[in-house]
């Protein structure tokens, strides 16, 4: 197929457009075009009256070879890539001993998966409920604020993600277009089908909830094991190399191939992992606040007139603000259209995130707001982010009343520094509530600071981001894992032990769904060719 790429459109244009810009691009009649695929479809909407859409296409003619020749040197004509996905290896018939998955995040739901389809039956080990279960558990705590701390928003089957906004896009470099295979796997567990082309899919709770458990049936029908409620409190370690886990109950399970992709949160799994001689750092973070705006004010500001389009959807941002006292602060996981969720997994701790449903149509936009922090700002070791997580987030649950409510502030009034008497126009979404409160105090003087310079700076970019009654909620500490499972860039393993291959957000080599996924699939792959490795040596 012939890749076109770069093809830009009109908002509104007509269904005969995009055939018309491929004839005329490839200067073929439409006898010589056999088929057409959107391969993705972004917008440009810098210029608020015209935003155009930016369209990939992957296109059939009846002469192929030619069109490639004679366009060789033109840079939005190319050959497409393989986008199928080649498994690295296949279990050998002899299989003595299976590899164990710690976590099922996304991480270690398609460590998982890949492992399942090539034949390793992997057992998963997942501290939670499963998503059901764990789903009732959730809103429980959102609705009567009582936390369960094995079954919450970052505990349970789907990991961290699962009550989401489910954005799908990363940063990552994909060369081997791992995203690719992360994308048809979510559509045939049934997510809607235009994640594949939309240039930032997004999934939403509800369908999350669904398609992890179908993800979940492909497993077990492949022949792995997911057990559910079965934390690894212990890892057994033998002459540097790992043998095997202890289950919270006692039970002891076996393996020489243990990947652990336990996420940001599991803070006591973190104490475990230090005290058994696992190499881990310190490393950065951010903290800071989530900011709600209304959705109808941030579309008027990114869209203009075209604020509503079908096409377009509820607006996103995102932002970033070098400050001048070095610190840069950024906006983070932006959810249109949706709910600020409560996200703590620990007793007398707040903690705020963000989440929204496929149709991104509640009143608020939200978004954390946060500044980034490195090892310097809470120096004591690998394990000292999460004494300093942990202090921001006990002073947040005091200042929202010592019931799980939440601090909050309206934007003017934390310009000010002042306490607000009320909430504006901008309804809290925040369950299980907020108090109103000076949000001065729950950060550190130079988080504050650099806040307080970067929304102005904010508003030059989305006008009305300063607005008065815009609203902040503390806080935001979990952006990302505040240590490192350090690992090697061969081999994937543990620098100092053999067998265990950290994996994901918690080991601190991804940074939201789409690259946890990833992440999982190398995972796998490289589980897989070391257990092939030493099968052929024994
Ligand atoms: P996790 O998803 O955290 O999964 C780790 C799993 O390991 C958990 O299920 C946990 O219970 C389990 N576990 C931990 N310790 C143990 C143990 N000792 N034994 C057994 N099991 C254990 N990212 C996006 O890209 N888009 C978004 O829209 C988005 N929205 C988010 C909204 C919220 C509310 C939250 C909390 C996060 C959001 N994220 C989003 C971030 C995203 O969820 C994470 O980046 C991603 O889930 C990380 O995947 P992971 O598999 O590495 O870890």
């Amino acid at each position: 197929m012939i890749r076109l790429s770069n093809i830009q459109l009109p908002l509104d244009h007509n269904d005969t457009a995009i055939e018309e810009s491929i004839l005329s691009m490839l200067n073929i009649s439409a006898e010589q075009l056999v088929s057409v695929n959107v391969f993705r479809r972004g917008y440009d909407a810098r210029k608020k009256t015209n935003i155009m859409l930016i369209y990939t296409l992957d296109v059939e003619t009846t002469n192929n070879e030619f069109l490639l020749a004679q366009f060789a040197e033109h840079q939005q004509i190319k050959e497409t890539p393989d986008l199928n996905y080649h498994p690295v290896a296949q279990a050998p018939e002899n299989l003595t001993e299976r590899p164990i998955v710690i976590g099922f995040g996304p991480c270690g739901l398609l460590a998982g998966l890949v492992l399942a389809q090539m034949g390793y039956k992997p057992i998963i080990l997942e501290r939670g409920k499963e998503v059901r279960e764990r789903t009732k558990d959730t809103f429980g705590f959102w609705r009567k604020k009582i936390l369960n701390t094995e079954s919450n928003v970052q505990f349970g089957e789907g990991g961290a993600g699962t009550f989401s906004d489910g954005k799908l896009y990363s940063q990552v470099k994909d060369p081997k277009q791992y995203s690719r295979k992360v994308l048809n796997e979510f559509v045939s567990a049934g997510a809607p089908d235009e994640i594949l082309y939309v240039s930032k899919p997004h999934i939403g709770t509800f369908k999350l909830v669904a398609m992890v458990e179908k993800m979940r049936a492909q497993i077990i029908e492949l022949g792995g094991e997911i057990r559910f409620s079965a934390r690894v409190d212990d890892m057994h370690i033998k002459d540097g190399q790992i043998t095997g886990v202890t289950l919270a109950d006692g039970e002891q399970l076996h393996s020489k191939h243990i990947a652990i992709a336990i996420g940001h949160s599991a803070r006591d799994t973190f104490e475990m992992i230090h005290k058994k001689g696992i190499y881990i750092e310190a490393k950065p973070f951010s903290v800071g606040f989530r900011i709600e705006h209304e959705q109808s004010a941030i579309d008027k500001a990114r869209f203009g007139p075209n604020a509503g389009n079908e096409i377009l959807g509820a607006a996103d941002y995102k932002l970033v603000h070098h400050c001048k006292n070095g610190r840069s602060v950024y906006s983070f996981c932006m959810c249109p259209g949706g709910t600020v969720v409560a996200a703590t997994s620990e007793e007398n701790r707040v903690v705020t995130n963000g989440m929204s449903q496929y149709s991104r149509n509640e009143r608020n936009a939200n978004s954390a707001i946060v500044v980034g922090i490195d090892p310097s700002d809470y120096p004591g070791g690998p394990l000292a982010g999460i004494q300093f997580q942990r202090e921001l987030e006990s002073l947040a649950y005091v200042m929202g009343g010592s019931n799980y409510d939440a601090p909050a502030q309206t934007v003017g009034a934390f310009l000010r520094n002042e306490t607000p008497k009320d909430i504006g126009t901008v309804v809290p979404s925040f369950k299980p509530g907020i108090k109103l409160t000076n949000l001065a105090d729950a950060l550190p003087d130079f988080c504050i600071e650099a806040i307080r310079e970067a929304i102005p700076a904010f508003n030059k970019k989305v006008r009305g981001f300063a607005f008065d009654d815009a609203l902040l909620t503390g806080v935001e500490t979990r952006t990302s894992a505040p240590i490192s499972i350090k690992r090697d860039p061969e081999s994937f393993e543990s620098i100092n032990t053999k067998g265990l291959f950290p994996a994901g957000e918690g080991a601190g080599y991804a940074g939201g769904i789409m690259s946890a996924a990833i992440d999982g699939i190398k995972i796998a792959e490289a589980m897989a060719l070391s257990i092939n490795a030493e099968n052929t040596l024994s």
